[in-house]
């Protein structure tokens, strides 16, 4: 089946400093890379490097040609991202030498994707296909609305978190994913625990602690796989699109996270996001 990724696409500029700029200061940098990013981009990557059809929909401007190109290469049906006359969205971040960073994030496409790219996309998917999307794009609501009438299964991951967001989508929800912060913000404004929401499968994952998988059965905890970690930063996207690549091929929701915690374990030991997510050889061949 195919998973559908309503999803953000970034291009992140990471420039070194020899200390992050104070107000009114001007810096310069030492060294400068451009990454591929966003949670959504991450997570499409993720799904299809665990050897899922993933098809992204979304939008970049014509500086940003080279994003989708990225995905494509990293397998990635990209035929549903847009191109648009404004700016891709990007993440202008700021390394000092103690890792200290600082993010300027300018959402530019992502948050201006065209609804009928979206219905586009939607009218060429199946019943028992996968809709997935986050919280860095416009049209959530409206992708998992539509999403759920169609019948495909709909999952959310939670980030960045917004209280409103997740509530207004809960309802059209198969799945649900956050981390332990996310989990904590949605029970001070719902007063739930994840396993009230009233969506079937809920997993909160918990860093170095693994992950919770609420269900119908109740909570079942996963220990996470014992790495040192170099760079957390898009542990949580891989986690995700690993999940649900393998639910997409029929595998049972712990045989999912199983994989899925190699690969967040992989990812961490690794410097940077979409560019270095493993490929599900990889994954399959770590063991601790
Ligand atoms: P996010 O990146 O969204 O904050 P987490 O930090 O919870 O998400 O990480 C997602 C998953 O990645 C965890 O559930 C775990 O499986 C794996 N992971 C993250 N940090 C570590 C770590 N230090 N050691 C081992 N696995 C980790």
């Amino acid at each position: 089946m195919t998973i559908w990724n309503l999803g953000s696409i970034n291009a992140d500029f990471v420039y070194t400093v020899p200390h992050i700029p104070a107000p009114g200061e001007t810096l310069a940098a030492t060294d400068r890379k451009v990454f591929l990013g966003g949670k959504g981009a991450n997570m499409s990557v993720a799904g299809a490097r665990a050897a899922a059809q993933v098809k992204h929909i979304g939008a970049i401007g014509h500086d940003g040609l080279w994003t989708k190109q990225r995905l494509l290469e990293y397998g990635v049906d990209t035929q549903h991202i847009t191109t648009l006359d404004t700016e891709t969205a990007h993440a202008i971040i700021a390394v000092d030498a103690d890792s200290e960073n600082m993010i300027i994030l300018h959402p530019g496409a992502n948050t201006k994707i065209p609804q009928a790219i979206l219905q586009n996309a939607l009218s060429e998917a199946q019943t028992g296909d996968w809709f997935i999307t986050q919280n860095e794009t416009n049209l959530q609501r409206t992708g998992t609305q539509l999403a759920k009438k169609m019948g495909l299964k709909v999952a959310y991951a939670a980030a960045p978190f917004d209280a409103e967001r997740v509530q207004a989508v809960l309802e059209y929800l198969d799945f649900l994913i956050l981390n332990a912060v996310e989990a904590e913000q949605l029970k001070q404004a719902t007063g739930q625990d994840p396993a009230d929401l009233g969506v079937k499968d809920v997993i909160v994952t918990l860093g170095a602690g693994g992950a919770d998988w609420y269900s119908r059965n109740g909570k079942q905890h996963f220990e996470a796989i014992d790495v040192d970690p170099v760079d957390t930063t898009g542990a949580g996207d891989t986690f995700t699109g690993y999940v649900l690549a393998g639910l997409d091929r029929q595998l049972t929701m712990e045989q999912s996270i199983a994989l899925a915690l190699k690969a967040g374990a992989l990812m961490v030991t690794r410097y940077g996001t979409a560019d270095v997510i493993p490929d599900l050889s990889e994954v399959q061949a770590f063991n601790r």
